[in-house]
This record gives structure tokens, C-alpha cells and sequence, in this order.
């Protein structure tokens, strides 16, 4: 079967500014592909013309098989989309709102396993209006859901949430990977791409950047390993390790960080030095993410 999207060569422009300059997109089927990019990189004009909402310049996409541009009616009853920000209807419940809507689609999913997905049981006869902001996003959620969509988009999800509420979202898209739900998230918390998603793009000014696993990204800008450790008075120094507020820093090539660690301990015990608050941390998204998109304004 044909991946569920497949984006060649799209460009889209505004007048004559080009904010969307041929980029190539696949998403398989039940995958999770964290869309990333600074604010005005493109990434919300691409995906409304996935959704069939913005028409494009030149290029081909196939989204569930048809051009969204030309896409019957019965396709969108298999997408799902959870914008960035939507009111549900003040007066209704989590439930009505959700059988109201499951009335639009041939083949609805159960209202209660839907809410039950989303983690709307014990609210489902809450009317909407004194629903909290994050319950709020997950009744979203829940409507996008009901149609029983083979695709989701979900825009910015977690935006504004607090940590907890952040984490209960994240568990709703892993219920959705188990569901074989293919999701295109977009989201400006690496965090949160990191932990969701299977593959990622990063786009900046139009142009794609980088694409593929997190650790394939840090390759890419060959991101290093920090081992750090505490500073202590009178400690000696190893090496070109940096003091950095209170901390021995030694940045090194992914590669190499076993090496230099195995190093660094000979040298901890030959000299009587205590490592302590010792750390190995390989580079993170965040930071693989700023060198990506840095290099490119660099290019602007
Ligand atoms: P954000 O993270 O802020 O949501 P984005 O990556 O989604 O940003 P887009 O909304 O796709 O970015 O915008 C890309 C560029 O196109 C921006 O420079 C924006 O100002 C411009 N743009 C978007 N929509 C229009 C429009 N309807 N007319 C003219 N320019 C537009």
C-alpha cells in the first residue's frame, strides 16, 4: 500500500514571497513524524494543504491515496485533525458533543472507548464550558477521533500545559500509535517530538533541513556527548575539560565518549580525584535542533 503521505517537490508562495520551496515529505503508515521548524518556517502551510485546506503552487501530494485539492467528501471522514486552538460548544457534554459528531461519519467510532482513549471517562457529563484547559484539549482530541481516522494531525498539541497534563497527552498519542493511527505532529517542545516521535523534519525558511531519527539528526550536525562532573575546591584539571558554572565540561564526538570516559576514570583514580556528580549525556534535540536551524539562518 502506498504510504498514507507522500509530498513531492511542494512549493507554495504568497505573491511573490516563496514560503514553501519544494520539499519532499513521506509519512508511513502508523508512524508518528514530529514536524518541526521555527515560527514562519512553513510548517502550518504545508499541512493545510495536506488537509485539503490551502491549495499549492506546484508539486504532487497524495494524502490517503488522493490529491487533496480534488479529494470526495468520503476522504475526510478518514483524517483527523486537532487544530491549535478550538472551543467545543459551551453548553454541550464531553459525550454529546461527541455523538453529535460521530452523526457526520458512515462508520463512528464508540463514543466511550473514544472517551476512554483520551482519558475523559469520569468528565464525560461535564458540560464543556467547566472543562479545564487540558481536558478542553483532550475532548479535541476526541472529536478528531470519533470518525475512526486512519490519520490525525495534531497541531501544536500541548501548547500551554502543565508538565503532568503534558505527559497524559503524550500517553493519548502512544495510545493512538497502538491504535495504528498514523499522526503528523507539529510541536515547539523537542521534548516532546523527541519522546513521540519515530521520524522527524525539520524545515526552516521554506526548506527542509533535516529528516530522520533523532539520533540520525545528531549525526547530521555531529552533535557531541557532554561528560561533566562536579567542581570541587583545589580539584586539578583533565585535559580540555572547561569549567562551566561549577562543572568540569569535556565535549566529545559521539564516538568517542566511551573512550574518553574510560580515560578520564584511569586518570580520576591515578590522581585521587573523586568524579563526583559524574554525567554522560549524549546530545539532546534541543540542541541538535538550534545547530540545525541556526546552519540554515546562517545560509540566509
Ligand atoms: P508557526 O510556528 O509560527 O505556526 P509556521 O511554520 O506554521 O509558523 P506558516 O504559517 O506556514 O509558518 O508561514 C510561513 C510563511 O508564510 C510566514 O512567513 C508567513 O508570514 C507567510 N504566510 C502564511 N500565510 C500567509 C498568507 N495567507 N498570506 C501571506 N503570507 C502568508
Amino acid at each position: 500500500m502506498a504510504n498514507p503521505i507522500e509530498v513531492k517537490n511542494l512549493s507554495k508562495s504568497y505573491g511573490d514571497f516563496h514560503a514553501v520551496k519544494g520539499i519532499d515529505l513521506t509519512v508511513g503508515e502508523g508512524e508518528i513524524l514530529a514536524f518541526l521548524g521555527p515560527n514562519g518556517a512553513g510548517k502550518t502551510t504545508t499541512i493545510e494543504i495536506l488537509e485539503g485546506y490551502r491549495k499549492r503552487s506546484g508539486g504532487d501530494v497524495s494524502v490517503l491515496g488522493h490529491d487533496p485539492q480534488s479529494a470526495p467528501l468520503a476522504w475526510r471522514e478518514r483524517i483527523g485533525i486537532v487544530l491549535q486552538e478550538s472551543e467545543p460548544i459551551a453548553e454541550l457534554t464531553a459525550r454529546e458533543s461527541l455523538v453529535m459528531q460521530a452523526a457526520y461519519y458512515s462508520q463512528p467510532r464508540n463514543p466511550d472507548e473514544v472517551l476512554e482513549i483520551v482519558g475523559l471517562t469520569e468528565s464525560s457529563d461535564v458540560r464543556s464550558r467547566k472543562l479545564s484547559g487540558g481536558q478542553k484539549r483532550r475532548l479535541d482530541l476526541a472529536l478528531a477521533l470519533i470518525g475512526n481516522p486512519e490519520l490525525v494531525f495534531l497541531d501544536e498539541p500541548t501548547t500551554g500545559f502543565d508538565p503532568s497534563a503534558r505527559r497524559e497527552s503524550w500517553a493519548m498519542v502512544e495510545a493512538l500509535r497502538d491504535l495504528g493511527t498514523t499522526v503528523l505532529l507539529t510541536t515547539h517542545y523537542m521534548d516532546e517530538a523527541e519522546h513521540l516521535a519515530d521520524k522527524i523534519v525539520v524545515i526552516a525558511g521554506g526548506a527542509i533541513v533535516a529528516k530522520g531519527t533523532a539520533a540520525e539528526l545528531a549525526d547530521q550536525v555531529q552533535a557531541k556527548t557532554k561528560i561533566s562532573w562536579s567542581a570541587s575546591p583545589g580539584t586539578i584539571h583533565f585535559e580540555s575539560a572547561q569549567l562551566l558554572d561549577n562543572e568540569h565540561v569535556l565535549e566529545v564526538e559521539k564516538n568517542q565518549a566511551e573512550a574518553k570516559l574510560y580515560e578520564l576514570l584511569t586518570w580520576a583514580r591515578h590522581n585521587n580525584v573523586a568524579l563526583e556528580g559524574l554525567r554522560v549525556a549524549p546530545p539532546n534535540l534541543e540542541e541538535i535542533y538550534l545547530l540545525l536551524t541556526n546552519e540554515e539562518h546562517a545560509d540566509v
